[in-house]
């Protein structure tokens, strides 16, 4: 992919404040996405806290922390129909009003409850009209697969992405991709059929880095955009935690949390170091951190721009290393790696 990157500002991506002194101003990088003409934040914004899936969350800040976003340059916005069960959608559709211009828009189609999946053209083509009314927009940048290993991956290729390929030309969707956590299945789709981009998350961060070995050298080979999603591992490389629902071993929480406290004692920041590992990567487009509060916005933009303490980074991989790679089972039986 093209490693191409530019610190313009781009009318869309104006005006751009420092509403922090840790912030600053004008130091958003932009990438552009695979063979697309996208050209997106390094860092983007996961609207999946918006839809309370890490705890609840107060609507008006989450509206708040999406207009900071933009103000600071972030341009790329991630969502889906599963976060929150359509919660997300209706809160990032409501905190982008009057701001769509601003940013490149990606939500998903064919994964609506833990357990509830439907790739059929039918459940797509209506998927996406729903979305477009709770995002207040009439088409979005990106239109992604979700979740693919949980589907029959021929159905996938042969008619969730042709269906996808159809709302493109019809204006619906600008380009189109695919996510998911196992990387087979999306090796096998990238391998079959076109597709713009692809989101991996949990991949590519300080307890894994797969990715970079098994999913790259496809995607380079393609010319496909990547997105680096969840360079927190979903909340476990912070001081509060994983969640409850978070599928990674006791273990690999354990070790975690060791690191969050050895870097507390030390006077530094898992989280912060956890988006300076995924942030130094010039293989992605973007990293695709949740977001719900103005605070981390500030912290996360603060991250993007201090210098890496390199000493101690080495001494939380050290403490992470018995765990390193470790990954969990997802999806159809037949679609893990
Ligand atoms: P993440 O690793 O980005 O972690 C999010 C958690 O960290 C949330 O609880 C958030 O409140 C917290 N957090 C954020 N900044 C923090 C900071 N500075 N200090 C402490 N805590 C902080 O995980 P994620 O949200 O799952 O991933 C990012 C986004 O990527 C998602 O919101 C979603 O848009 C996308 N994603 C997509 C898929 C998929 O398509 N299958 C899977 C995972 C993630």
């Amino acid at each position: 992919m093209s490693e191409a990157i530019d610190t313009m500002k781009s009318a869309s991506q104006q005006p751009v404040t420092t509403l922090d002194a840790g912030i600053a101003a004008n130091s958003m990088q932009y990438r552009r996405l695979g063979r697309t003409q996208l050209r997106i934040s390094m860092m983007g914004f996961g609207s999946s806290p918006l839809g309370d899936v890490f705890g609840a969350t107060v609507p008006s800040e989450g509206n708040r922390a999406v207009a900071l976003a933009i103000d600071e340059g972030v341009n790329f916005f991630d969502v889906s129909p599963y976060y929150g069960i359509t919660l997300a959608e209706e809160r990032l559709g409501q905190a982008l009003d009057g701001k769509r211009s601003k940013v490149v828009l990606a939500t998903k189609c064919g994964r609506y409850g833990k357990d509830t999946f439907d790739f059929s053209a039918a459940s797509v083509t209506s998927s996406l009209e729903a979305s477009l009314k709770r995002l207040r927009t009439d088409y979005v940048d990106m239109f992604q697969a979700h979740d693919v290993e949980f589907g029959d991956i021929e159905q996938i290729i042969q008619e969730t992405i042709p269906t996808m390929r159809r709302l493109q030309e019809q204006g619906k969707a600008r380009y189109i991709g695919i996510t998911g956590y196992p990387l087979k299945p999306l090796i096998r789709i990238l391998e079959a059929v076109p597709v713009d981009s692809v989101l991996s998350y949990c991949r590519y961060n300080l307890l894994n880095d797969d990715m970079n070995s098994v999913l790259i050298p496809v995607t380079d080979k393609h010319e496909i955009g990547v997105i680096n999603a969840s360079p927190l591992y979903m909340g476990a490389l912070t001081n509060h935690g994983a969640p409850e629902w978070h599928p990674a071993s006791k273990e690999v929480r354990a070790a975690a949390q060791k690191a969050a406290k050895f870097c507390r004692d030390n006077g530094c920041d898992l989280a912060k170091m956890a988006l300076q590992f995924c942030f130094r990567s010039n293989r992605v487009a973007s990293t695709l951190v949740g977001m719900s509060t103005t605070e981390q916005v500030r912290k996360n933009l603060h991250a993007l721009t201090t210098p890496v303490d390199e000493e101690m980074m080495n001494q939380v991989s050290a403490i992470l290393a018995p765990v390193y790679n470790n990954t969990w089972p997802s999806g159809r039986q037949n679609n893990q790696d």
